[in-house]
């Protein structure tokens, strides 16, 4: 057998245990064996593009490969090590987002590469390889520039209000229209211009399709994002000829989309909308600054109020995870239902900063599986409760989002925690969530804001109880 036929094996192998991965991912109780397929896989892959590259005879050719192989094995096990032990739980999606920023560009210089190092063709074929390279320096530029933006928003380095450019509808169009044009003039000539103005292009319009996506749809984009950078890996696949990037990429390309329109219906978004920059969606039409007395409470007053409730309804947010709270959170939960009180969790599908965040939060500090419910499972019981302990929530429980057509958020399923008796806000100050908008939750007759950081504030219930 050749080497070829032995890696094509090899990937085949790694191709399958990415599919198990990817199965066992979509249970709590196989998520750990699905990641360890999926780290198998990539053992399997990574070895046998190892053995691609060293065997055959030794000349320089395979001796440069193998310098360049080592060298980007030590700079990307290096960086991934490093990166992975640093990052807190609430930096991943900006991680995730910076990822998907390498996959678009490695799109971007294989389709380079391909371009400027083309290979003996027939006419036909150099046609298809050609129109290829576009393809894979679009997708790969979009996901580049995109995937920046999403983490510079993420991170809080660039605003999370959208970008409205004027007729910028007409302005993606004409882009995509553009590439079209561009692809039929490279197939037809290829020449460098061509090259570098579709690569000109697809940066500027992946910089502008997530700039003009405003915070509160940011989850869709991550995701969006994700199955974007898959497309771009199986465009490197078709390039390199190489059938695991193909598979893989589809996978990723695939499920991405799925998982982005599952959350364009969890977040009642149109999906055509989001994944062309915002489609259709009006300027929010300015939204009045929400302004009020509110009015504070201590943590004693609070364990009063918990003392004699009968029921609780916890819904943690971003804050939660910031403040690391979740393990005084679930003592709480613990000794109030040892008080007999019917504790349960509420969770908003977008809650923190990825999809599962607060789940896999809670699930941490042993809070038991039966009492964390979905938003939809609870909010119709909220009218019903005695107190809800909102944790640093704030987008997810803003009544804006159903009480105000203009506002940004307009439209968003939210947890209708102000239809209970009473409502705590755990918060350090007035601030406004990641959408950056106002949240009249705050001033309410029934709310009380609880300022500090969470995690002080549930210890110091914890004490007074
Ligand atoms: P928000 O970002 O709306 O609010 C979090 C709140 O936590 C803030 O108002 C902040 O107020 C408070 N907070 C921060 N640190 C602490 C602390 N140490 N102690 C106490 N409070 C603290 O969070 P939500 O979870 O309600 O909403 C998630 C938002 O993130 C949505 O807009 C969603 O669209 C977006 N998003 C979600 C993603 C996902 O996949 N789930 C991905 C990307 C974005 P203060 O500063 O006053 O303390």
């Amino acid at each position: 057998m050749t080497a070829v036929a032995v890696a094509n094996a090899a990937y085949v192998a790694a191709a399958l245990l990415f599919i198990m991965s990817l199965a066992g991912l979509s249970k709590h109780e196989t998520g750990k064996a699905g990641i360890r397929y999926g780290m198998a896989g990539m053992a399997i892959a990574l070895s046998a593009t190892i053995w691609l590259t060293l065997s055959g005879e030794w000349t320089d050719e395979t001796a440069r490969g193998a310098v360049l192989l080592v060298l980007a094995l030590i700079a990307g096990a290096g960086i991934g090590l490093w990166r992975a032990k640093k990052v807190p739980m609430t930096g991943i999606p900006e991680l995730i987002a910076l990822f998907h920023s390498f996959v678009g560009l490695t799109a971007v210089l294989v389709g380079w590469n391909g371009a400027l190092n083309p290979k003996e063709l027939s006419a036909e074929l150099a046609g298809v390889f050609n129109a290829e390279v576009f393809a894979g320096v679009f997708i790969g530029g979009i996901t580049f520039t995109g995937s920046i933006v999403a983490y510079l928003k993420l991170s809080a380095k660039m605003s999370s209000k959208p970008l409205i450019l004027p007729g910028r509808n007409l302005l993606n169009l004409g882009a995509l229209v553009g590439f079209f044009a561009l692809t039929v003039a490279y197939v037809i000539t290829p020449q460098l211009g061509l090259l570098i103005a579709v690569t000109v292009l697809a940066l500027a319009l992946g910089w502008h399709l997530v700039a003009s996506i405003g915070g509160g749809d940011m989850p869709v984009v991550v995701s969006m994002l994700n199955s974007y950078s898959g497309w771009a890996a199986a465009a490197v696949g078709f390039l390199l000829s190489n059938d695991l990037l193909i598979v893989v990429g589809a996978l990723v390309g695939s499920s991405g989309a799925y998982l982005s329109y599952i959350m364009c219906r969890a977040m009642n978004r149109s999906f055509i909308s989001v994944i062309f920059g915002g489609y259709g969606i009006e300027a929010p039409s300015g939204e009045e600054e929400e302004t009020g007395e509110h009015t504070e409470i201590d943590a004693a007053a609070v364990a009063q109020l918990l003392n004699g409730a009968k029921s609780v309804v916890i819904t943690p947010g971003y804050g939660m995870a910031v403040a690391q709270a979740q393990y005084p959170v679930a003592e709480l939960a613990k000794k109030l239902r040892e008080k007999g009180v019917n504790v349960r969790f509420g969770i908003h599908p977008v809650a923190g900063r990825l999809p599962g965040h607060m789940n896999v939060l809670l699930a941490e500090a042993k809070v038991p599986y039966d009492i964390v419910l979905e938003m939809d499972e609870i909010n119709d019981d909220l009218a019903s409760t005695a107190v809800v302990l909102v944790i640093g929530a704030n987008d997810t429980v803003n009544p804006a989002a159903t009480e105000n057509p203009g506002s940004p958020i307009a439209g968003m399923p939210v947890l209708k925690v102000w239809e209970a008796e009473n409502v705590i806000v755990f918060k350090r100050s007035m601030a406004s969530g990641y959408a950056g908008v106002s949240n009249p939750l705050f001033y309410k007759p029934n709310t009380k804001m609880l300022f500090g950081d969470a995690k002080d504030k549930v210890g110091e219930i914890l004490n007074a109880l």
